[in-house]
């Protein structure tokens, strides 16, 4: 915020907060004036293991000295442990790399018509929910269930359905044999921290199967630890046919990924492909995020100090009529607040008061902070939130 050029330079694409970010530790960023703020954004659930992490910046320390890039017309070791790494902790079956969750959600929706279209000419169909959100090009756009952000931009893709979330009717009546996939968010981020309903999803699964279509979990906020499991869909016991991973991945690398399963895996050479993605820098990265994941410590760590967040925002919620309901799981909570308070206008007053968090649904403050988050955090963080309550 010095000066005009952000203004002159940069397309105003963002509503941001007025702060100039320097540098970072921990669950902690500094602004130029050197104002530290406690981070329960965390770059919208990607800093996974926080700030400057040792282990994390060595990692892209060293691979740097080898290789940043060199392309996927050959093989790297970082890809391919990365790809090893991810399918034996997910769904089983095999990995493309992309850079970004939309890229995933493209490189999913490909695959599904690929999938159905090598079947049937007709079956093309997409289903997607109402309130979802999958992405900003066009793929992942038109499955991104929010006219909001899909009028500008219209014609969309054809072909695509939608039903209303947690609504197994709905579901129900919009599936048919034309129908090649279902994309879901296990539980929806941009669409307010609202979560799936177990009979939703063994519906989802049960319909797909009945009508040969695969089942697409859009994990890129829900995953990476994020739900106190490394994927949210394991809380449930529904096994999708495709997952779709970004966000977390890189700890703050750019990166995304998708995964098939066997009946999901038939793209060929030719077929789909990207220049940066899964290279060796972005995979380095990820490694790490997924070692650290996946050691067993850092996930229990989750597991209790998220239990401790959501005590304290349970109180929140019953000594406040503000407070119309707490959300989520694990480290990933919103907070809706009712007409009296709008959840943009909280979230600025929580940045005053050093703790940063963002909004999402209609008028939900949402909390993402860093997985290495311990309780005296989470204290300071309730402690600002219960002064901005107070008004
Ligand atoms: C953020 C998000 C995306 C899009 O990811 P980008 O990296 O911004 O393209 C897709 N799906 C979900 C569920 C998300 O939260």
């Amino acid at each position: 915020m010095t000066g005009q050029a952000e203004k002159v330079y940069l397309m105003h694409t963002y509503k941001r907060f007025p702060i100039t970010i320097k540098h970072g530790k921990g669950a902690r960023v500094w602004d130029e004036d050197g104002r530290c703020y406690l981070d329960f954004a965390a770059g919208i659930a990607v800093n996974v293991l926080g700030h400057n992490h040792p282990k994390l910046v060595n990692a892209i320390k060293s691979q740097a000295e080898r290789t940043i890039h060199v392309s996927n017309l050959y093989w790297t070791e970082p890809q391919i442990t990365l790809a090893k790494l991810l399918s034996t902790h997910s769904i089983g079956g095999k990995v493309f790399f992309a850079n970004s969750g939309t890229e995933a959600n493209e490189a999913a929706l490909k695959i599904a018509r690929k999938f159905g279209r090598s079947q049937d000419e007709n079956k093309y169909r997409v289903i997607s929910a109402h309130n979802s959100f999958h992405g900003r090009t066009y793929g992942a756009l038109t499955a991104t269930g929010q006219p909001k952000y899909q009028k500008p931009f219209e014609p969309l893709l054809e072909g695509f359905d939608y039903i209303e979330y947690n609504n197994v009717e709905s579901l129900e009546s919009k599936m048919s044999p034309d129908v090649c996939a279902v994309i879901l968010e296990p539980i929806q981020g941009e669409g307010g921290i609202v979560p799936a309903r177990r009979e939703f999803l063994e519906a989802a699964r049960r319909l797909c199967d009945k009508y040969d279509a695969l089942l697409i979990f859009d994990e890129v906020q829900t995953g990476m630890g994020r739900t106190g499991k490394l994927f949210a869909h394991q809380h449930y016991d529904v096994t999708p046919d495709i997952l779709t991973v970004a966000k977390g991945l890189g700890g703050g690398v750019p990166i995304g990924a998708v995964v098939a399963n066997e009946r999901a895996d038939v793209l060929e050479p030719g077929d789909h492909g990207s220049t940066f993605g899964g290279n060796p820098l972005a995979c380095a990265a990820g490694i790490v995020v997924l070692e650290e994941l996946t050691s067993g410590a850092l996930l229990r760590r989750v597991q209790e100090v998220s239990h401790h967040l959501w005590e304290r925002l349970k109180e929140l919620e019953e000594t406040y009529e503000t407070v119309v309901e707490v959300r989520g799981a694990g480290l990933m909570v919103g907070m809706e607040l009712n007409e009296s308070f709008n959840a943009l206008e909280f979230a600025t007053r929580a940045l005053e008061n050093g703790l940063l968090v963002t909004v999402s649904g209609k008028n939900t403050v949402r909390l993402l902070p860093p997985l290495i988050i311990d309780e005296t955090d989470v204290d300071e963080a309730v402690e600002i939130l219960e002064k901005v309550l107070r008004g």
